[in-house]
């Protein structure tokens, strides 16, 4: 299999940083949701950091695995406090649109280089991935929405998260 190329090597290495940073986004939101008590929301999060992790490992070895050079960046963070279970995964979802469009920018980039192996080898599966991705943070979203300010209805939802493993 032929190396991969510079430009790729670096898109690569940058969508190493951003799958990181979601998880380390995620964690927050655990952090957050287990501060409210809220133990299957916080579940739900910690699993969801975990798959990030994951992810950036996925990238990770695929650039090693064709010859590249894995660089590491410092992973920032905006935000450690939300106000409702809502705008925590209204912020989740609105973050996995960002990570599909450079999913998409990276598809875009393998095309340009004629790159078909990263287009084969591993960003097909990111497309797909990151149609669940955003499938799964805005039905969430929807059912929060749907409970309102029902105790109730947030514990069902709490409980249905916590069966996530
Ligand atoms: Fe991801
Ligand atoms: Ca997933």
């Amino acid at each position: 299999m032929a190396s991969i190329g510079k430009k790729m090597q670096n898109a690569m290495n940058e969508q190493i940083n951003a799958e990181l940073a979601s998880g380390y986004i995620y964690l927050a939101m655990a952090a957050y949701f287990e501060s409210e008590t809220l133990m299957g929301f916080a579940n739900w999060m910690r699993v969801q950091a975990q798959e990030e992790l994951n992810h950036a490992m996925k990238f990770y070895d695929f650039i090693v695995e064709r010859g590249g050079r894995v660089t590491l960046t410092p992973i920032g963070i905006e935000k450690t406090e939300w106000e409702s279970p809502l705008e925590a995964f209204e912020d989740a979802y609105a973050h996995e649109k960002k990570i599909s469009a450079l999913i998409e920018d990276l598809a875009a980039l393998a095309a340009e280089e004629k790159d078909y192996m990263s287009r084969a080898g591993i960003l097909d599966w990111f497309l797909d991935e990151q149609i669940e991705e955003e499938e799964q943070t805005l039905t969430i979203v929807d059912y929060l929405k749907l409970v309102g300010d029902s105790v109730n209805g947030l514990m069902q939802i709490d409980a249905k998260l916590g069966q996530r493993e």
